[in-house]
């Protein structure tokens, strides 16, 4: 739905990724500004969604949740709305304390708190759901594959994340499995951790984030990889398709530049995408 960043330049639609399945609104991955309108145009029905899960809570990546969950009351939506996220730290509050402090009682749109409050009436309630986001659980490290968080949506459908590294905030990386098809989802990071390839693995899709340039140094290093990384990680996970998003001012009219540092490691197809591109997946 989103490629853009959380810049305001009128061209893109920040962070935000809709899974269909047989057609229908399953799994959304973030929900970046200018998203639900996006999800809208896109004809997709909020009633038929699954689940929401965040790579982390900055602004480009959920600034439109409240938007979504107040248009849901003019939609025939009765199911519970599952929510995952990463678990907070220092900086950033867990998933489930900030949904609480968007809607509970005392929280900014504290009028739609039935939506999570059970006492209550309401049509249906939002189940968040907090994921390690951390390093080190129990001093173990997290970067092999049984690190890899697995939640079972239905009967052919799993979600799997690992922690990421994106600078001082709580982040991870997503996987969606759906009969035999995979699609993993970067989120930002940079690649200190070096967990995304092994979340990615043999995916069909791997939605990688271009941030930065690969002169990138500092702060937009310690926060995003470069162009190098990103084909190295595909190149390692062995993906069948690379989508190149998040596409800001110092990246975009340098993807020459950017596919030629991917094409150092990887051989496969990359696209750079664009708001509501589809891509479809039959096995
Ligand atoms: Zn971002």
């Amino acid at each position: 739905l989103g490629s853009g960043g959380p810049e305001l330049t009128g061209q893109r639609v920040s962070s935000s990724y809709l899974i269909s399945i047989n057609n229908k609104a399953a799994i959304l991955m973030d929900t970046g500004t200018g998203s639900s309108y996006n999800f809208a145009r896109s004809g997709a029905k909020f009633e038929d969604l699954e689940v929401i899960l965040f790579s982390h809570l900055h602004v480009d990546h959920s600034n439109d949740l409240p938007a979504f969950i107040k248009g849901s009351f003019f939609t025939l939506r009765a199911k519970p709305l599952k929510i995952y996220g990463p678990t907070g730290n220092a900086l950033m509050p867990s998933t489930s304390t900030f949904i609480e402090q968007l809607f509970n009682h005392g929280g900014v749109f504290r009028y739609l708190s039935d939506y999570i409050n059970k006492e209550e009436n309401g049509d249906y309630k939002i189940l968040a759901t907090d994921v390690n986001s951390a390093f080190n659980t129990d001093n173990t490290a997290i970067n092999n594959e049984a690190a890899i968080q697995t939640f079972k949506l239905n009967d052919n459908a799993t979600i799997s994340a690992l922690p990421v590294h994106h600078g001082p905030i709580a982040a991870l990386a997503w996987r969606v499995d759906i009969g035999k098809c995979s699609i993993t989802y970067s989120g930002d990071m940079n690649n200190d951790y070096q967990t995304l390839a092994i979340l990615a693995k043999n995916s069909d899709i791997l939605i990688a984030h271009n941030a930065v340039p690969e002169s990138a140094l500092g702060v937009a290093a310690n926060l995003h990889m470069r162009p190098s990384q990103i084909g190295a990680i595909a190149k390692k996970a062995n993906v069948k398709k690379l989508l190149i998003s998040h596409r800001m001012k110092r990246t975009e009219d340098n993807e020459q530049e950017t596919l030629r540092f991917i094409r150092e490691k990887y051989q496969g197809s990359v696209v750079f995408v664009n708001d509501l591109q589809k891509f479809n997946l039959e096995k």
